[in-house]
């Protein structure tokens, strides 16, 4: 469902992000991603989503090579993957619904659709009594919760999370890896690049390190290993 063979990504100021990553990610898997910062695991999840090209190398999300899109085809990849960030990057003047909303107005969903579809994951993140609520008047963890509706709205096949816990504190940080696994357990693919030592050790997942851009280590049922 998503491969890397032989990836390297060089910025355009010289840095060496990724050196050489050959990975598969199986249809329904839960990576965790971790390492070092400055590893290249931002890096790594910005080349799937297509917010960065390689330097070198393929990748293949759903089957399609991502250097070999036709323009017509790159809307339908987007939408298969949603992405979730550790600052939630909600539009401030939007309210909870709208901002869930705004993912399928987008893609052009019909109105009735959207107002079906938004209620429907507004309950499952359980903000159904917050939908009108700007995001200044949520929680971090009520944010979050925001992002993953609107993150998972077009029903994508892959969720990719940076950091999604970063801001959050511990008990907020169960409550969205609880969501995270719901959603996986519905059938979504996840990656999530996480420096939360407890998290990965207690649920435990695959484990995909990054140290100096190449993967040092993958483990099934992996745990964190390291001490920060
Ligand atoms: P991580 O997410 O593990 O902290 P990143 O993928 O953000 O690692 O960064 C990997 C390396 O690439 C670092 O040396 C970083 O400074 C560099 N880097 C990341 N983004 C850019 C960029 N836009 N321009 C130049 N260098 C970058």
């Amino acid at each position: 469902m998503i491969e890397m063979q032989d990836v390297w990504k060089t910025y355009p100021d010289g840095s060496h992000a990724l050196k050489g990553i050959t990975v598969k990610v199986n249809r329904n898997e839960f990576l965790y991603v971790v390492g070092p910062s400055g590893a290249g695991k931002s890096t790594f999840m910005k080349l799937i989503y297509r917010e960065e090209r390689p330097t070198k190398g393929s990748i293949f999300v759903n089957g399609f090579n991502l250097e070999k899109l036709k323009q017509r085809k790159i809307p339908y990849v987007r939408r298969n993957i949603g992405v979730i960030f550790q600052d939630y990057r909600l539009l401030p003047k939007l309210t909870a619904f709208e901002n869930i909303a705004f993912a399928m107005e987008v893609i052009e969903a019909p109105k009735k659709i959207i107002k079906k579809r938004v209620t429907e994951v507004l309950e499952l993140v359980k903000l159904k009594d917050k939908s009108g609520s700007l995001p200044s008047q949520l929680s971090g963890g009520e944010q979050q919760r925001v992002a993953i509706a609107r993150a998972i709205v077009n029903n994508p096949t892959v969720i990719i999370a940076d950091e999604p816990t970063g801001n959050l504190d511990p008990e907020t940080s169960w409550g969205i890896m609880k969501l995270m696994e719901e959603i996986n357990f519905r059938g979504t693919t996840i990656i999530m690049a996480t420096h939360n030592k407890e998290i990965v050790n207690t649920i435990r997942k695959r484990v995909l390190a990054i140290e100096n851009g190449q993967i040092s280590r993958d483990q099934v049922r992996g745990e964190y290993g390291y001490e920060d």
